[in-house]
Order: C-alpha cells, then sequence, then structure tokens
C-alpha cells in the first residue's frame, strides 16, 4: 500500500467494494466502511434448513464491461449459474390467471397476452410520430403515447412493480429507462430507434465477440459476489462503522466521525449510498439549504416452500408480474426453484413473493400474520397452491429501491454541484447511475476512475 492519503468509502454493498477493489489495484489507500456488521448491502443470500434464498437481488444480468471483468479477474465464470432451461417462460397475471408473456414474434399473433386490439396498437408503434421532450415525460405517458394503453397496463406496468417496485405515472423515462427515451430521439419511434442502437453497438464493438447475455446467479447464491470482491481487497471493510458526520477541513480534506466518537481525516470520500440521515451528515449542497429528497419504493420479500404435490401450477418460468388493473394485493412472485437448481429439496417448490412498492407501500410493513391473512389466500388462487407453506421467511426493506421521479433531477443536479464544487467529493451508486446490480458495478468503477483523475492518475 502506497503511502499517499487516503480514500473513505461510505457503504460496502457492490458499489463501495467495487470502487475500493479498483482503487486498491492501482496502489491507492481505500477503505470502506460500513453502518452494519456485513458486507453486500442489498444483496442478500440465505442458507436455511434446506433451502437456499434470495431475499434482496434475484438475478444477475450478464453484459456489462465491469461485471464481465470483475467476473473474470476474480475467478468466478466457473461459479455461475445459468438458470434452468425449462424456466424460460415469464408469466403476467390477466383477467386473474397467469399468461405466458410470447416467446417471440411468431407466437405474438396468437398469445392471450394482448388483445387484437392491443396487439394491432403495438404494431403501429413504427409509425407513430416522435413525441415532444421526453425530459419532462413520465413512464407511463410515454409507453401510452408510444405502445397503447394495453401494453401500459399489462406490460409496462408489471415490469415498472418488477423492477423498480414503482409506479409508471411517478417514474421520469429519461431517467427510470433512458434507451427507451434514446431510441425513440436516434430513430423516430422505438422499432428503428433500437436497431439503430444495436447496429452503434455493433460499430462500437469492431471485430469484438458479443459480450455474455442472460440472467444469471451463483451456485452459493448471489452474495458470493460482495464476499469474493470483499476477500480481494488487501485493506478490509470496516463494518459496524455508520458515519455520523463529515466536515470539510480549512485544508480541503475531509473529516469524518463514526459512531463511537472515532474521527479521521480523508484526502477523498466516497458516498455509496442515501438517506435522510446520512443526508444529514453531510453539509448542505451549494446554493441549496438542504438535500433534495429521494423518493425510496418499500418492499418486503417473503420467502416460502411448499410441497410439490400441493402446487397446481407447473412454475415453468421465471416467475409472475401482477398489473396493477388485475388488483391483486401483491407486485410478483419469482419461481426460485424453478429458475436456479439447489434452492429447495427434491419434491418442494421454493417460491419469492415480493409484496408493497408504490403500490401498496402499507403492505410492505405487514408482519407474519397480516402476510397470511391479506396475502397468501390471494397467492394460493393464483397459483392453485393448496396447502399451508412449510416454510416462511420475510425481510423488509423499508427503502427498497430509489425512484427516478421527475424530481430526482434535482438531487442528480445537487450531486453534480457538490462534486465539482468540493474537491475530494464523490457520490455514486443507485441513486445516481440506475439501479441494478450491474450499473452499480459500473458506478463503482467509474467513481474509482474520477478518484484516480483527481490524483493525477489515468487509468
Ligand atoms: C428487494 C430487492 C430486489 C432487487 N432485485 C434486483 C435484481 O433482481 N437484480 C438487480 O440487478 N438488482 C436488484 N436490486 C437492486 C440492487 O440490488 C441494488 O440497487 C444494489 O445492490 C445496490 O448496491 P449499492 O452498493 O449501491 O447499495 P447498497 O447495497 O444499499 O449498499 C449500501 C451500504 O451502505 C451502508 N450504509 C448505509 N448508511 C451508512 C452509513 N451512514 N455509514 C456507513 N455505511 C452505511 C448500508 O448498510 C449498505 O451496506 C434489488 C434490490 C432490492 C432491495
Amino acid at each position: 500500500m502506497s503511502k499517499e492519503p487516503s480514500v473513505a468509502i461510505i457503504g460496502a454493498g457492490l458499489t463501495g467494494l467495487t470502487a475500493a477493489y479498483f482503487l486498491q489495484k492501482e496502489g491507492v489507500d481505500a477503505q470502506v466502511f460500513e453502518a452494519t456488521c456485513r458486507i453486500g448491502g442489498a444483496v442478500t443470500t440465505r442458507r436455511e434448513r434446506e433451502y437456499l434464498f434470495e431475499q434482496g437481488p434475484s438475478t444477475l444480468l450478464r453484459g456489462s464491461p465491469v461485471l464481465e471483468r470483475l467476473l473474470h479477474e476474480l475467478d468466478l465464470e466457473k461459479d455461475l449459474t445459468p438458470p434452468n432451461p425449462e424456466a424460460k417462460k415469464r408469466f403476467v397475471v390477466r383477467r386473474g390467471q397467469p399468461v405466458a408473456l410470447p416467446a417471440g414474434p411468431l407466437a405474438f399473433p396468437f398469445s392471450p397476452w394482448l388483445s387484437f386490439k392491443g396487439k394491432l396498437r403495438l404494431l403501429t408503434e413504427p409509425f407513430r410520430k416522435r413525441g415532444p421532450e421526453t425530459k419532462g415525460e413520465t413512464v407511463a405517458a410515454f409507453a401510452e403515447r408510444r405502445l397503447g394503453r394495453e401494453v401500459l397496463d399489462y406490460g409496462v406496468n408489471p415490469f415498472v412493480g418488477g423492477i423498480y417496485a414503482g409506479d409508471p405515472k411517478r417514474l421520469a423515462v429519461a431517467l427510470a429507462f433512458p434507451t427507451l427515451a434514446e431510441a425513440e430521439e436516434k430513430g423516430g419511434s422505438l422499432f428503428r430507434g433500437f436497431l439503430k442502437l444495436a447496429k452503434e453497438k455493433k460499430k462500437a464493438r469492431g471485430g469484438a465477440p458479443r459480450p455474455p447475455k442472460g440472467t444469471v446467479s451463483f451456485a452459493e447464491g448471489l452474495e458470493k459476489l460482495p464476499q469474493t470482491l470483499a476477500e480481494a481487497l488487501s485493506e478490509k471493510p470496516v463494518l459496524k462503522s455508520p458515519l455520523q458526520k463529515a466536515e470539510r477541513t480549512g485544508d480541503g480534506r475531509w473529516q469524518l466521525t463514526f459512531a463511537g466518537g472515532e474521527s479521521k481525516v480523508f484526502e477523498q470520500i466516497l458516498i455509496t449510498t442515501w438517506s435522510e440521515e446520512l443526508a444529514a451528515t453531510l453539509p448542505s449542497p451549494p446554493e441549496r439549504e438542504t438535500w433534495p429528497e429521494i423518493r425510496y419504493a418499500p418492499v418486503q420479500v417473503v420467502t416460502l416452500a411448499f410441497p410439490r404435490a400441493t402446487v397446481g401450477h407447473a412454475l415453468d418460468g421465471f416467475g409472475v408480474l401482477v398489473p396493477e388493473v388485475e388488483d391483486l394485493p401483491f407486485l410478483g412472485v419469482i419461481f426460485a426453484s424453478s429458475l436456479f437448481p439447489g434452492r429447495s429439496p427434491e419434491g418442494e417448490v421454493l417460491l419469492n413473493l415480493f409484496i408493497g412498492g408504490e403500490r401498496h407501500p402499507e403492505a410492505a410493513a405487514y408482519n407474519e400474520e397480516q402476510v397470511r391473512q391479506k396475502i397468501l389466500p390471494s397467492v394460493a388462487e393464483l397459483l392453485s397452491i393448496k396447502a399451508e407453506p412449510k416454510f416462511y421467511a420475510a425481510r423488509h426493506w423499508p427503502k427498497a429501491i430509489p425512484q427516478y421521479t421527475l424530481d430526482h433531477h434535482s438531487f442528480l443536479l445537487s450531486s453534480q454541484a457538490a462534486e465539482k464544487a468540493w474537491a475530494g467529493f464523490f457520490l455514486a451508486g443507485n441513486m445516481v447511475d440506475g439501479i441494478s446490480m450491474p450499473q452499480c458495478l459500473e458506478s463503482g468503477h467509474k467513481a474509482a476512475r474520477k478518484i484516480l483523475s483527481a490524483r493525477g492518475k489515468d487509468t
């Protein structure tokens, strides 16, 4: 380790660990501080009795450059688990029944997912005029304008529920789904825009092979990734050390105070997590009295096991998502034991039920009795389950996913202004660079590059 002034990284989730990994690789004395007693942040795999289950993210999408680099450098490719080939179908509830989404263009005309009218409306997308500026447009307005009401209700709405636990009427299309906005901008329609974007990507790749695609996990679950990242660090994360105060010193450095009163001065700090409490530990952003609020969707993840023979549905897919118009009290169910092998014993199935979100925020806080009374009967009806669960585990996430609403622009502007105005201050993570795990890895890497560049070390 060099004797250079050091970097403090707040948060031992994927963003913070990735930033630390790339900084320490360059010989920078970077130290991660974590509030809780574990690393991984949202990534939470548990093994209980004969069950292996995820209480945070369930699947990791391959293909992003930083993820692929980490899988290679950490020798993790051999531990990847692809999904079972039989689990390809994705279901959406329609008229109270799980309906498989069409597997391809040939299946589209025969699929019960949309009505004849809905299908016709979708097919007219390439001929619809380009819209006004998408900057102030919500996902719902964009989807209805380009794809029609039915695709909004039965396609976009359940997927926004599945990805953001969010409400398409609140999310800004340019922030939550920037590729959609870019495709329309480039091609005048999504159809032509995606063709253009694919061509541009191919050109940018040159002759290089396509990056791997598809969702994966690890044999031991997703926590394998943060654990391996942490093991690769020469300076291990300091646990049970919540940041309590960050102050700029007279000479442009940062004095951090942690719970317990310990205080230390750092040349640079990287914040990879957000909450009102954390915002209160920082100076006010330039030209504002307080940090703009970020809206978070709360989620509860409930893991359930049943004897296979008591479940009528074949569970032959990834899972089922619930459109808001279907008025069921949950967001969706992942068929966890169908998706990846080794999740439950022979003769049993394991499900991950997602409750709450922007749609039913109060349900994210339900206790077990309330979930059993108010939610499980609807799940049982949808999947024809004839028994009580033989295993039940719940995890509450009061602030699961940041919502990229139209107001979120203010937070992004403030964070950019702070980075510009304050030497040695950096922000990364799911509140600024995208909510998926690969986006958080990219965000951690980007932050490490910015920090290195500020130290005159270009990578
Ligand atoms: C229920 C759920 C399901 C999801 N499903 C998927 C999925 O299937 N696929 C996917 O790609 N993504 C999914 N995501 C999103 C993804 O998991 C997260 O966006 C990502 O893991 C966030 O990583 P991070 O490092 O930015 O933040 P976090 O993982 O939140 O880590 C931040 C860390 O900072 C710590 N911290 C907080 N305050 C302080 C403080 N004051 N001082 C020190 N430390 C502090 C926290 O304890 C935490 O460990 C899901 C998220 C949730 C919650």
